[in-house]
């Protein structure tokens, strides 16, 4: 008898099962009822050489444990060179466990740089669909650039009809900016477009049954299969506003919060095509890391998170310059993760400098006349910390560096100054803001109130707050932005709008339409 049978033999006979050491209670062979890849496959984290591929056992997403039986489960995977596998370049075999989710991330090396593979995964008689990694052009390569970057993807709010549409552009990369889920729970509003199937998520099993409602969406899925993607985290992934260890309102305490952060952040580890060094507690998961595309752009991803001073006043949605404010020792990075970003600035050698970052960088004087700013939560509420990022920009990589921004529901262009109190400083960096997938329903083209607003901020060079996403083309000379925007996503099929461009030179301060 084979070894892997007589295991498949023991794994049926639960008493003597127990008797078995757990590493062998596998499922060589395991059958489904369901299909266990209904959460997609996804790459990410690219290197001239690998990339991680992704996927998760699943077979009733919605179900306890998604439909798994507690048992270790081996999975087969393949990436190959041509769709259709007939020149396989690597595989391997892999276990899905319970312990993590039954995710599966396979961690690549020693593939060709600047080439498309394709991969899939299979178990038992199971296959999952196929899906596409592009490694990187080697470390000196000016290869152009083309990307994506999205954020904002509240489940009830509407439709992924911007998946649909970002699904059919020719990318090498997508950016998730932050908010892949939200925590809240099922609304009660009859006109929801669809609903959270569950409560307010605060345990690893509720978090990860909320990534399962979400994956389970064949737009996101088709998304996640076109191209690696590289992914930050924002608010949601853990609950609104949080800072640190100080939740939405300081209403749970700091232990409540270490516990629901470990939940939050193991179910994201999961649940995403990521490569973060290993952390001691998912509390502390670290998520700050580059990425580089050749020698043509460097992607710094920060956390801005985990390590911040909390809001000031403590209430992230207070809108006016608040409390202690303008304390130079509130962080929005942490000074070890600050220390991290300016070093790399003034370290890395590519043409350009991206800071894939969670909120709005540019202040906004809502206000005629009146100094009344963004909510706290942004980087207006931390103005010293952002006086020293970008005097780091200006320092280090003035007119080369590309901010790239989610969370505000709404799409921006701003010229970031290395001093927003002195208006005669230099502009030094581009800010380009996405607006959400779906968060905040179908939106609205600019406002009147947001027009006239837009006369005291000079800084803002456009504002929009339809549903989409961002594509950037990128090479040495230029970096081309354009919005591409739907006009509703509560009802399906929206059609893309005529998209709005924008350009900036490298070497050149400031931002002009393209
Ligand atoms: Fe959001
Ligand atoms: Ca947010």
């Amino acid at each position: 008898m084979l070894r892997r049978d007589f295991l498949i033999d023991l794994t049926k006979n639960a008493a003597l099962c127990a008797t078995v050491p757990s590493m062998w209670r596998l499922k060589w062979r395991p059958s489904f009822a369901d299909d266990p890849f209904q959460l997609g496959v996804g790459s990410g984290d690219p290197t001239p050489t690998g990339g991680v591929i992704w996927t998760r056992l699943a077979p009733r997403p919605l179900d306890p444990d998604a439909g798994m039986t507690g048992l270790r489960t081996v999975v087969n995977w393949e990436v190959a060179e041509d769709e259709k596998f007939s020149k396989v370049a690597k595989q391997g075999r892999a276990t899905a466990a319970p312990e993590l989710g039954y995710s599966v991330h396979i961690d690549l090396d020693g593939l060709s740089p600047e080439r498309w593979y394709f991969y899939r995964f299979h178990s038992g008689e199971a296959v999952s669909p196929v899906g596409r990694l592009r490694t990187t052009p080697a470390a000196a390569t000016q290869t152009p650039l083309r990307f994506a970057f999205v954020s904002c993807q509240h489940w009830e709010d509407g439709h992924y009809t911007a998946y649909q549409h970002m699904s059919r552009e020719s990318l090498d990369l997508v950016a998730h900016l932050g908010d892949y889920i939200y925590e809240y729970g099922s609304t009660t509003n009859p006109n929801a477009v669809r609903r959270h199937a569950t409560s307010e998520i605060r345990d690893l099993a509720a978090y990860r049954t909320r990534y399962a409602q979400y994956k389970s969406d064949p737009a996101l899925q088709a998304a996640h299969a076109l191209c690696p993607w590289v992914v930050i985290w924002d608010d949601h992934e853990v609950d609104n506003n949080y800072a640190n260890l100080s939740g939405e309102n300081d209403m749970e305490s700091e232990e409540q919060m270490r516990t629901r952060r470990a939940a939050a952040y193991q179910a994201w580890w999961e649940n995403q095509p990521v490569r973060v060094p290993r952390a001691k507690s998912w509390a502390d998961l670290t998520i700050t890391r580059t990425i580089d595309w050749g020698g043509l752009a460097r992607f710094h991803m920060l956390d801005g998170r985990q390590y911040r001073s909390n809001q000031p006043c403590g209430d992230g949605n207070q809108i006016v310059p608040c409390g202690d404010w303008a304390d130079p020792k509130h962080t929005m990075l942490g000074e070890a993760q600050e220390k991290w970003l300016t070093n790399g600035l003034a370290k890395s050698t590519t043409q350009w400098q991206v800071i894939a970052n969670q909120v709005m960088v540019a202040p906004y004087d809502t206000e005629p006349g009146e100094k009344i700013r963004l909510p706290m939560d942004h980087w207006s509420g931390y103005p010293a910390a952002r006086d020293r990022m970008l005097t780091a920009i200006q320092q280090h990589a003035a007119n080369k560096t590309v901010v790239i921004t989610g969370d505000i529901h709404s799409n921006w262009v701003n010229e970031l100054h290395s001093g927003f109190d002195r208006p005669d400083r230099p502009t030094v960096a581009a800010e380009f803001v996405g607006t959400s997938i779906t968060s905040g329903g179908d939106g609205q083209d600019q406002s009147p109130r947001t027009t006239a607003a837009l006369a005291e901020n000079p800084h803002v060079k456009w504002q929009n707050s339809r549903r989409g996403y961002v594509v950037c083309a990128v090479d040495t000379k230029a970096w081309n932005a354009e919005y591409r925007t739907i006009p509703f996503v509560r009802m399906p099929d929206a059609p893309l709008a005529e998209p709005k461009k924008f350009r900036v030179e490298h070497g050149r301060p400031g931002i002009t339409p393209a």
